[in-house]
């Protein structure tokens, strides 16, 4: 349920409105927008009388949200979410491009993309230190050395890292660590985003291979109940049953998204795709359907990259995909 302030309404009557719901056992979400002051009522609100609560002279108008996300639905919370990262922010007038290798192989490869993808336009590192891999023979990752030289990567180009974490025990290794990825097959590991709903880290949560947006959603929601409001969506494709494409992008999820909540939203096009040539063509539709952002491999030497080569771009690609995209979104912003 949410009630929609009136204008004018004091930081006094606020508080008294908020402390009497709690006092019904409720716990109150304040968001104060552009438009209105809207106050989300999480709990059960059953109890709660709809009339009387709509009669108080500072209320507006009251409603009853139907869907089972709170804290993400934007009727929450009816401005974009703007997400700070470092000395950066994703969502509003943002386009946030997130760039690096799959899994972090080495200092050196790690310094030499970083400082390209700089120079390219990227405003974050990414890189994988702990990663998912499908079968128990392939690369692991290097797990806590990766995050330190992912830190160090960051030391010397200022760019924010983001690593994807796979276990709430290891939470400690990634204290420097600006962004936390969950990663696609962890999308519905409801211990560890209860876990991360605890720390105040910003976590980039990737949607899960088979699972709709309400599903996405519900998951945002396991970490924004826990108090951390700090969520970054990734969109990466979805399986079905075309096997030219890794996955299927489902970027009709971008506008959808944009009305079912305030989260700020980036596309992955490279495990979407998993081609590195398709790579370009749907970062470009990513940018003209309204995504808050990119997030894209990118390898010095795709061909001998220990995960995910062929999907990697070398510099000089991706530095092609961010002119291109940066012309759609001038293209977009006039039209
Ligand atoms: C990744 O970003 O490196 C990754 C493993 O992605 P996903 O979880 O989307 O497969
Ligand atoms: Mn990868």
């Amino acid at each position: 349920m949410i009630a929609v302030l009136k204008q004018g309404t004091t930081e006094k009557q606020l508080e008294n409105l908020s402390s009497w719901l709690r006092t019904q056992g409720l716990d109150v979400h304040i968001s104060k927008g552009s438009a209105h002051t809207v106050v989300g009522l999480i709990g059960d609100t059953s109890k709660i009388d709809e009339e009387l609560l709509e009669s108080l002279d500072i209320v507006d108008s009251v409603k009853r949200i139907s869907e089972p996300f709170k804290s993400a639905n934007r009727k929450f919370h009816p401005d974009d979410s703007i997400i700070k990262v470092a000395n950066t922010s994703v969502g509003g007038d943002s386009f946030t491009i997130i760039a690096g290798p799959c899994s972090v192989e080495s200092e050196a490869q790690v310094m030499e993309i970083a400082k390209s993808v700089k120079r390219s336009g990227a405003t974050m590192l990414r890189g994988g230190a702990f990663k998912p891999r499908t079968s128990p023979y392939d690369f692991q990752g290097l797990k806590a050395d990766g995050i330190e030289i992912l830190l160090e990567a960051k030391k010397e180009t200022g760019l924010p890292i983001v690593t994807e974490i796979m276990n709430a025990n290891h939470l400690p290794l990634f204290e420097k660590v600006d962004v936390i990825q969950v990663g696609a097959r962890n999308m519905q590991n409801f211990e560890l985003l209860k876990e991360l709903g605890k720390t105040n880290k910003t976590i980039l949560l990737k949607r899960g291979l088979a699972n709709t947006l309400k599903e996405f959603l519900m998951s945002a929601e396991y970490i924004m109940a826990g108090g951390n409001e700090n969520i970054i969506l990734c969109e990466r494709g979805i399986r079905t049953f075309e096997t030219y494409t890794r996955n299927t992008l489902d970027l009709s999820a971008v506008p959808m998204l944009k009305e079912l909540t305030h989260l700020p939203i980036i596309i992955d096009p490279s495990h979407a795709t998993g081609v590195a040539r398709l790579v370009k063509p749907m970062a470009m539709a990513a940018a003209a359907c309204g995504a808050d952002g990119l997030m894209i491999e990118v390898h010095n030497d795709p061909k001998h990259a220990l995960c995910d080569g062929a999907q990697s771009l070398t510099p000089e690609a991706f530095d092609d995909v961010t002119r291109a995209v940066r012309r759609i979104l001038m293209a977009v912003k006039e039209l």
